[in-house]
């Protein structure tokens, strides 16, 4: 290469990087993979190699991070938090033990320790008299953003060191280094909530802890299930162990989180097989990781060593090969879950992405595909990480060759065929079909639930049965059952069959409103449903209400009332209201005697709700209370007027008694609200 050609290809390096390192620390959101910015940061720092003369300040091989972001006070490290060089393959552990030993031989004899190199995001933990004071992001290396009201939230953070009898003392000022990040499972249960709420699914863990910590609002980060574990002293005014493998010690038994993966080795060797087997069984871990960090044990001497660059001599990270490659997105498929929430993914070319062959992956919401403008026909860079599900990180846009196509999302269920759903604060589609196979065994559960028409013995294990049999298509057809139907079924007898059926004749009994919450419409629950009921006769008078209409009953917003005219409007779930008329399932509300404004029948009386109640939620008691003009406290006081007890009541029961506040059950509650028995 030309010596021109060699500098403009390092100002074109120097420019990309730095805005690939913008994106990435930043933004949290990075365009390309890791790897891929590990190959251009080499490329750069061998041509700087060659030419010395050409490093500038400005250079991102000259900087261990990131820009700090306005938002948060800056917060300057007492020492720098400096980066480690890394080491591809073991030959490249090997010639860095080398090179150092020749700068002091007592390397040939060292010990190490091996830890995760965890991926997540580093922060550092200011600690005045053993008491957590403040806390910082990594930053630019130098200065980090002041984010201790976010780290505050992270529970595995001692706020205080506890000081044990023989235990260490902490030194009056002490400030730790550590990584905060999120475990796998949390991180999919997350997800799995979110889908479920209808909401934006997090594309990653180590972006959503990244943003969490980031949060301007800590409260926010405290409902992310944030974890940390710390590795290193930045600093301390007393003496610290100086081997890593007793300050690792020293961290646990000031009660630091530290990661049960270190291990200690004795020698070169014993590093070698340590960091070949944890590239084999990265999978098993609980957190992502993306390699593993080797260091001199003998912190002296590892710091005689010195640096090179930013980069210290003691330490080295050992990368593991990405898990990260490009295929062809073949075409997008829908899912739909049990909620009715449409999920999309991906159909792959297969690729092997760490010896698995990938075909599918998620590509979280619809919402991603048109922010990321992913079109079917797209070369895609995907990842996986440790069991989650591989993802599609976005499109490689200059891949394009003009063929591909943009994506529009189903109007239709790809089950049932009926229309889907939009809701105004949501970013999920929904099939709102009663009926809708994908979704069946869930909305039969919710219909028998102790909530809605409360079906007693009729659980999960027999909703699925009747599902599988083909005997129950929607929940009207569990009215329809006969007793030679059930006596066919694994595990039914005639004792069995004939509850079964008692008390599904007994549920027709149940009043509209329990009726109303059973079809399951989108935002209405046990409260809304009684007030429905108390504005229409049956199904049939609020399948006819428009949207205005049911405007004006209180609590009724432009969503719900949306849900609802939409929920009529769905052919399958007309033809669901027939059939529980065909059956006799048609409770009429009296809405004449419904009762007229004045006093409420719970005015000037305050309620203690403690244990669980027989179909109230605590939320919906804590409703229902108030909307017979009562008022709900949390504790137990000689202003109490009744306490309304439930299953395993806690304290708040010995406490009413001792102040003789009298107690009532549900059903005592519901008649001093002038419901009738
Ligand atoms: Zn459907």
């Amino acid at each position: 290469m030309s010596i021109g050609i060699e500098r403009k290809r390092l100002e074109q390096l120097k420019k990309e990087l730095n805005f690939h390192n913008y994106r990435y620390h930043v933004l949290d959101s990075p365009v390309i993979s890791d790897a891929e910015y590990d190959r251009l940061l080499v490329e750069l720092k061998t041509i700087e190699a060659d030419h010395p003369e050409w490093i500038t300040p400005d250079s991102p091989s000259q900087r261990a991070g990131a820009a700090v972001s306005d938002k948060f006070n800056k917060l300057a490290h007492p020492h720098p938090i400096l980066s480690l060089a890394n080491a591809f393959n073991t030959d490249d552990i090997r010639s860095w033990v080398e090179r150092i030993s020749k700068l002091d031989e007592r390397v040939l004899n060292a010990e190490f320790v091996v830890e995760p190199k965890i991926d997540g995001l580093t922060v550092v933990l200011h600690y005045e008299d053993g008491v957590f004071v403040r806390g910082a992001t990594r930053g630019d290396g130098e200065i980090g953003e002041d984010i201790t009201a976010n780290l505050r939230t992270i529970r595995t953070l001692p706020l205080r060191i506890p000081v044990e009898e023989n235990g260490p003392i902490p030194p009056h000022r002490l400030v730790v280094r550590g990584e905060a990040f999120i475990y796998l499972k949390d991180f999919q249960e997350l997800n799995q909530r979110l889908i479920e709420a209808g909401e934006k699914t997090y594309q990653n863990p180590r972006n959503t802890a990244a943003g969490s910590l980031r949060q301007l609002d800590s409260t926010l980060t405290a409902k992310r299930p944030l974890a940390l574990l710390t590795y290193d002293i930045v600093e301390a005014d007393g003496p610290i162990p100086r081997k890593q493998w007793d300050l690792l010690n020293y961290l646990k038994a000031m009660s630091f989180p530290v990661s049960d993966q270190v291990e200690f080795c004795p020698n070169l060797e014993a590093v070698i097989k340590a960091c070949e087997k944890r590239k084999e069984t990265r999978d098993l871990l609980s957190f992502e990781v993306d390699g593993a960090v080797i260091k001199i044990n003998d912190l002296e001497l590892a710091a005689s060593l010195g640096f090179v660059g930013k980069d210290p001599r003691g330490a080295m990270a050992f990368k593991f090969p990405a898990r990260e490659v490009t295929t062809v997105l073949n075409d997008i498929g829908v899912a739909v879950g049990r909620t009715g929430v449409l999920t999309p993914y991906a159909i792959l070319e297969p690729v092997e992405i760490g010896g698995v062959i990938v075909k599918q992956a998620t590509l979280h919401n619809f919402d991603f595909i048109a922010e990321k403008d992913i079109r079917i026909g797209d070369r895609v860079l995907l990842k996986r990480a440790g069991d989650v599900i591989p993802y599609v990180m976005g499109p490689v846009i200059d891949a394009r060759k003009g063929g591909e196509v943009c994506y529009k999302p189903p109007s239709v269920c790809p089950t049932c065929h009926e229309p889907v759903e939009h809701f105004n604060d949501e970013v999920a589609w929904y099939c709102v079909n009663a009926a809708c196979p994908a979704q069946l065994v869930r909305n039969i559960e919710h219909f028998v639930s102790r909530i809605a028409m409360d079906i007693a013995g009729c659980g999960i294990k027999i909703v699925e049965q009747l599902i599988e049999a083909g005997l129950v298509k929607d929940p009207s057809d569990l009215y329809g059952l006969k007793k030679e139907d059930l006596l066919n079924l694994e595990g039914f007898a005639e004792k069995k069959a004939d509850n079964l059926l008692e008390a599904i004749a007994a549920s027709k009994r149940q009043p509209l409103n329990r009726l109303i919450t059973a079809i399951g419409i989108h935002g209405v629950g046990e409260v809304m449903a009684a007030d429905l009921a108390k504005k229409y006769p049956d199904l049939e008078a609020l399948s006819k209400a428009g949207q205005a209409e049911l405007m004006t009953i209180e609590g009724v917003g432009p969503n719900i009332a949306e849900a609802i005219v939409d929920w009529f409007s769905v052919e399958g779930n007309r033809q669901l209201i027939r059939k529980f008329k065909q059956y006799g399932v048609w409770p009429v509300s009296d809405i004449s005697t419904s009762k007229p404004a004045g006093p409420q029948p719970l005015d000037g009386l305050t309620f203690v709700v403690t244990g669980t109640l027989p179909t109230f939620t605590r939320d919906g008691a804590r409703e229902y209370i108030q909307k017979f003009g009562g008022k709900v406290s949390e504790s137990v006081s000689k202003k109490t007027s009744y306490l309304v007890l439930g299953e395993n009541p806690g304290s708040k029961l010995d406490k009413a008694r001792e102040l003789g506040v009298p107690v009532l059950d549900e059903g005592g509650l519901r008649r001093l609200a002038g419901e009738k028995a």
